[in-house]
């Protein structure tokens, strides 16, 4: 361990259930192993504008079962240039803070990366997303609560849908990845998914009228990914209702609803482990990782490997889903 006495602790990018149990654990790990925590508030822009405290035990009393994050997140554009990066470089070394460790997605460990690699900085990643689109660990913190919350509005929406035997195109996010959609399609009995990793491939409405929609049925849902490649519910809507106009169609955009909660007792013992292994770590000297679960194991992931790599979607679920919509 590179004489670490401090580290300082941040979430950016999209917020996600279980963040707040992540800060926990950090904390309480860092503290348990003799190390000081400092708080950065509002992801890397905190960093750069010298938002920063010091944490204590009770800092982080009664959150973890919080949706959120107590330490705020935000989009920072400075962060992303040679000078709002060093800036955030002098904030750092002012505070005594000798590592970070950084809960988000995608891009939140892209400029972790980037940060440690021009300043030699140790950062340690937890991927802190309800899209699961990281590659390197089976799941990611929010991903299982904003699933649920999925269910919880789908089951709704199927009493309805059947009442008026309509066909409901329900919007979930997951940015340009399916798993959201996939997941929440088997584990709601609906009838199908959209997703962006199979729209090269077919066309997934096409397929999806074409295996017998409404033939022995009174309602259909199908839920479709947000992505950009998708078009999103909106765009396949108006495809039913131009090449199929007999089909009564109703659209539902999710929304940020997805975003918040109480986290489950899955992303809360998921951000636990995670919280408590990056503080494991960094004692042990590991630098520019993010900390992930393969097969109920901690794994350590080079970002370049979390971040560069696509997480492909299984197509065992997608052959459950078909099978069992019939
Ligand atoms: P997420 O972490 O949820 O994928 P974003 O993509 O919005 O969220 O990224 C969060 C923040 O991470 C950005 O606002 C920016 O401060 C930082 N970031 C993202 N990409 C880069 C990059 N290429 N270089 C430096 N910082 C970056």
């Amino acid at each position: 361990m590179a004489n670490i006495k401090c580290i300082g602790i941040l979430t950016s990018g999209g917020d996600a259930p279980g963040m707040n149990a992540a800060i926990r654990a950090v904390t309480r790990a860092a503290i348990y192993n003799g190390l000081g925590v400092k708080g950065i508030y509002r992801g890397y822009k905190g960093l750069v504008t010298g938002e920063i405290s010091e944490f204590r035990s009770q800092n982080v009393s009664n959150i973890i079962q919080l949706g959120g994050t107590i330490l705020k997140t935000a989009r920072c554009k400075e962060f992303m240039t040679p000078e709002g990066r060093q800036i955030a470089y002098d904030n750092m070394k002012k505070e005594g803070i000798d590592a970070l460790v950084i809960i988000g997605g995608d891009g939140s460990l892209t400029g972790a990366r980037i940060f440690a690699e021009e300043f030699d900085v140790p950062c340690i990643g937890l991927p802190g997303t309800i899209d699961n689109d990281l590659y390197g660990t089976d799941t990611t913190i929010g991903y299982d609560t904003a699933l649920n919350t999925i269910l919880e509005a789908v089951d709704k929406i199927r009493d309805t849908a059947t009442s008026h035997e309509r066909l409901f195109f329900v919007e979930v996010m997951g940015r340009d990845a399916g798993f959201l959609a996939l997941n929440g399609a088997i584990a709601s009995g609906a009838e199908a998914a959209i997703i962006p990793e199979l729209d090269t491939e077919v066309d997934q409405l096409e397929e999806f009228i074409k295996n017998g929609f409404r033939k022995s049925k009174n309602s259909s849902i199908v839920i479709v990914a947000e992505s950009g490649l998708t078009g999103g519910a909106m765009h396949y809507a108006d495809r039913v209702k131009n090449e199929y106009p007999e089909y009564d169609v109703r659209v539902t955009i999710l929304g940020h609803v997805q975003r918040g909660g109480s986290p489950t007792a899955h992303d809360r013992i998921l951000a636990s482990r995670l919280g408590a292994a990056a503080i494991d770590a960094i004692m042990e000297g590991q630098r520019n990782v993010m900390i992930g679960i393969e097969n109920d194991e901690v794994v350590y992931v080079p970002f370049t490997k979390a971040i560069k790599n696509n997480k492909p979607i299984k197509l065992e679920l997608v052959n459950v889903l078909r099978e069992l919509s019939i």
